[in-house]
């Protein structure tokens, strides 16, 4: 059989800098564990833009349809920030999401016990946490026609539309279910179908995708305003959560804030299944590139690896593996190792980039 395939968009600022502690773990596998990567390495964002005048070159885009994975670091910087909106380093990522139709954001809330007191709850609210949170990505209220400022008698008015679906809500919803067989087989699906017909058709099409292909799945619905409330109250009760793209971008940020700081989050983005049954995929940290603090090698790695470890998970099937690398972290962060992001008020001596990447490779 062929290596699994990966390719590497490190792009800019602090991408390039936490890729490079990523690039030493696929290492490790291929020489400890004999697991192969086929990687190939290209240009996303200012720096694509800067040797080729496009932030997503037509050949990279190709290769990404064709891998059965790609990882990003981060794109974008202040030195692109004047430039046309067209070209803008956000563009390249956008346009991966776009076509390669990556729908289904899974946004995990993990809680490391060893960074429970960073979170804004009390420790015992946290602690083991470990919650994914299923954002559909392209649809919704962010993209539905009509939208616009119009003129009405008088006034302007702000227009968006709600809009979803069958097939856009049933797609996500499987996603969704899927993620849960490998997981704990419970899912959460929140929406407002007391107040909007597309949370209506957003019930009854979750349920009946889960009672047609996934009956042996848990599945209980929610308002999104009450979940958002037992989400900060208790959020050890859930385990997936899968809702639209307005209520998922703000469910996600305040899950995130559960667990502690930017540089610990990774995220996947997954589109329909390819022929290998897996779907297409885009793993990245959910930070940014980190202008303030690139170059410096400040930066913590692990929202990068994290991101690796899911890409070993979802898209190479290789989930004890995955395991490998998240007790790694677990390891690294127990013995107390941290970067700068990670300390607290009492102070301490910060570990550089590429010392916590070694020590979770030596983890
Ligand atoms: P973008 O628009 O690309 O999302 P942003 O400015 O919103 O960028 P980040 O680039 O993620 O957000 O940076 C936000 C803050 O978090 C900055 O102060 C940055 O230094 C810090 N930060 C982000 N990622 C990391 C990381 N991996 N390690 C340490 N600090 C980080
Ligand atoms: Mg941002």
């Amino acid at each position: 059989m062929a290596n699994p395939s990966l390719l590497i968009l490190a792009g800019d600022g602090i991408g390039p800098e936490v890729m490079a502690e990523v690039k030493k773990i696929i290492g490790w596998f291929g020489t400890k564990r004999g697991i192969t990567f086929d990687v190939s390495e290209d240009l996303v964002g200012g720096c694509a833009y800067d040797k080729h005048g496009t932030p997503l070159h037509d050949d990279t885009m190709a290769k990404a349809q064709e891998v059965d994975a790609v990882l990003l670091g981060a794109v974008g910087g202040p030195q692109y920030d004047n430039l046309d909106f067209s070209v803008k380093p956000e563009r390249g990522l956008l346009r991966l999401r776009k076509e390669m139709d990556l729908y289904s954001n899974l946004r995990p809330a993990q809680c490391f016990d060893a960074l429970a007191d960073f979170s804004s709850l009390k420790k015992e609210v946290v602690a083991g946490l470990d919650i994914v949170i299923v954002r559909e990505l392209t649809s919704g209220v962010y993209f539905g026609e009509p939208r616009g400022i119009f003129t009405e008698g008088n006034e302007r008015v702000g227009i968006n539309t709600q809009r979803y679906t069958e097939s856009e809500i049933a797609r996500v919803a499987r996603s969704a279910f899927e993620l849960a067989r490998r997981r704990n087989n419970k899912v959460c699906s929140m929406e407002k179908a007391n107040v909007m017909e597309s949370g209506i058709l957003w019930r009854q099409v979750v349920q009946e995708v889960h009672d047609r292909e996934y009956p042996d799945v848990q599945l209980s619905h929610m308002y999104a305003d009450a979940g958002a409330m037992q989400l900060c109250r208790w959020p050890k009760q859930f385990d997936v959560i899968v809702t639209d793209n307005l209520f998922g971008d703000l469910l996600s940020d305040a899950a995130a804030m559960l667990t502690g700081s930017l540089g610990m989050l990774p995220s996947a983005s997954l589109g329909a299944p390819m022929a290998n049954g897996r779907p297409k995929a885009l793993y990245e940290p959910v930070h940014g590139s980190a202008p303030d603090i690139a170059g410096q090698g400040k930066a913590n790695p692990i929202a990068c690896i994290l991101s690796f470890a899911m890409a070993l998970r979802y898209s190479f099937d290789l989930g004890d593996e995955a395991k490998r690398v998240e007790a790694a972290v677990e390891k690294v962060l127990a013995d107390g190792v941290r970067t700068a992001d990670l300390m607290g008020p009492e102070g301490g001596t910060p570990v550089s980039t590429s010392q916590m990447g070694d020590a979770i490779l030596a983890a």
